[in-house]
């Protein structure tokens, strides 16, 4: 970030504005609107500003600049067509450390005019660091049309009940949580439909209801493989309420950048063999976090009920009578095969597909391996890496052909996704030879050989595997190197 956006207070202080032009009064225009005090510095100013000086209680000073126009004002703009004295104007004021802008000269700014929605009490400052402000209007122009007038209204309305909020509800995330309560509710909608004696009775009953009873609750939210793009509203709209962020490895860092900048963030993530924080004790800091009245979101990779013991991390808050939501997540299996081209069923080849561990536990694999057998059906392995060998090898053993297509789906869906193609013969060895890091998905069954087929008809996204260079539809052998 280039510019860092403040609003700044300037009813009634003082503001130099150096130039008598057009894009003088177009600055004084705006600077007046915020109920600036102007000091207007040129040889010639124009009759329109000299006007509006005259209305607002401005001053003006028909004569060239001086740095000591400079003394004692908050802030200068310099619209002047004289390089020279715009230069001047930067220098003085960069000696003076007052905010300086000089228009359309973005090198002598310290501080740059945003494009302006403006709904007051709420405004909105739109700013392309400089590099094109027709872009900055054009996303303006997308904002006006998206953002009512009566938002202004909406801010205008619960301004008016800040201070009994404060008063009334002394614990901070729980203030935001009714606040958010009103504006999204039925007070809001009220405001914005004109109506608002209903909606101050409302905000007083809901203000009864809230006062001084810590409510903390917790969210275990699904983030779905990792593109941040595969989260549900409901999972972002929930992110941005919590207080606290409790989440593992699997969980990208574009995903928990759409928390809120001021929520904790805690790390409880599990190695393969080691553990970060142990699942009790994740259990224990849920329970504890939410009575002291948070609001947490506990984000899982995929899906929180699979594979994810989010069972057991709210089966403790239910036995604890705390307030929790469960927002499921695209599973690895679902945004891996999408991903990768690879339909999960086919009414031809595949009428059913299973999910399986294949978490070793002392080094070994206990599936139910005879139950594995059915062509027709597709298997998904989740935490198969380490035992991939051993997974092909059973399968083998337990009837699968060993020429059946295996496809093992590394970082799926994130900018470094790749994708393995062989069979059970022949995976485990091209896996070896091709220094995979976790977290990776294996599918099993006929409709792998699909994936070329699906790209021909330009279905399937696979970011770093597209187009695929070897294994054909019969005979899906071979690795290809992405990207
Ligand atoms: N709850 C998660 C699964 C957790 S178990 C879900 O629903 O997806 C962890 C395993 O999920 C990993 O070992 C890996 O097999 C799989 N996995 C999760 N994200 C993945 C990704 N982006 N790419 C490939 N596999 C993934």
């Amino acid at each position: 970030m280039e510019y860092l956006p403040l609003f700044f207070q300037l009813r009634d202080r003082p503001v130099l504005l150096v130039g008598g032009g057009k894009v003088a009064v177009r600055k004084a225009r705006l600077l007046t609107r915020a109920g600036a005090r102007l000091l207007c510095v040129a040889p010639d100013i124009d009759a329109e500003l000299r006007d509006m000086l005259e209305r607002t209680g401005g001053e003006w000073r028909e004569a060239r600049y001086a740095s000591s126009d400079l003394e004692r004002v908050t802030l200068v703009v310099a619209a002047t067509p004289d390089d020279a004295v715009n230069r001047l104007v930067a220098e003085d004021a960069g000696r003076g450390n007052i905010p300086v802008n000089v228009v359309d000269c973005p090198e002598l700014c310290s501080f740059v005019f945003p494009s302006i929605v403006d709904r007051s009490p709420l405004v909105i400052g739109i700013t392309s660091s400089a590099r094109s402000p027709v872009v900055a209007r054009l996303v303006r122009s997308k904002i006006e049309a998206l953002i009512p007038a009566a938002y202004g209204r909406l801010a205008e309305f619960t301004g008016r009940f800040r201070d009994a909020v404060k008063a009334g509800i002394a614990e901070e995330g729980q203030r935001r949580r009714f606040w958010e309560k009103v504006v999204h509710g039925a007070v809001g909608q009220l405001v914005l439909a004109g109506k608002e004696p209903e909606a101050e009775v409302l905000v007083k009953e809901y203000l009864e209801q809230d006062k001084d009873e810590p409510r903390g609750q917790v969210y275990l939210i699904g983030a779905g493989p990792g593109d941040p793009e595969l989260l549900t509203f409901k999972a972002a709209r929930l992110l941005q309420e919590a207080d606290v962020v409790l989440y593992d490895r699997l969980v990208t860092p574009e995903i928990l950048d759409m928390a809120r900048r001021d929520a904790e963030r805690i790390y409880v993530g599990k190695r393969r063999e080691q553990h970060a924080l142990p699942q009790g004790e994740i259990n224990e800091l849920l329970l504890d976090l939410a009575r002291q009245g948070l609001c947490v979101a506990r984000l899982k990779g995929g899906d929180p009920f699979i594979f994810g013991r989010g069972g057991e991390e709210i089966e403790k808050l239910a036995s604890e009578g705390v307030a929790f939501q469960v927002v499921p997540g695209v599973t690895a299996a679902s945004g891996c095969a999408a991903y990768a081209g690879i339909p999960l069923t086919h009414r031809e080849h595949a009428q059913s597909v299973r999910f399986v561990t294949g978490n070793l536990k002392n080094n070994r694999l206990d599936l139910p391996w005879q139950e594995f057998g059915n062509p027709q059906e597709t298997l998904v392995f989740y935490m198969g890496l380490k035992s991939l060998a051993q997974i092909c090898e059973q399968l083998v053993a337990h009837g699968r052909e060993v020429s059946t297509p295996a496809a093992l789906v590394e970082q799926g869906t994130t900018r470094h996704q790749r994708t393995l193609i062989g069979s059970l013969g022949t995976l485990p060895e091209q896996v070896a030879r091709a220094s995979v890091h976790a977290p990776t998905l294996l599918i099993v069954g006929a409709v792998v050989g699909l994936r070329n087929r699906l790209e021909w008809f330009g279905e399937a996204r696979d970011p770093g595997g597209w187009p695929p260079t070897a294994g054909t539809e019969d005979h899906p052998v071979g690795w290809q190197a992405d990207s």
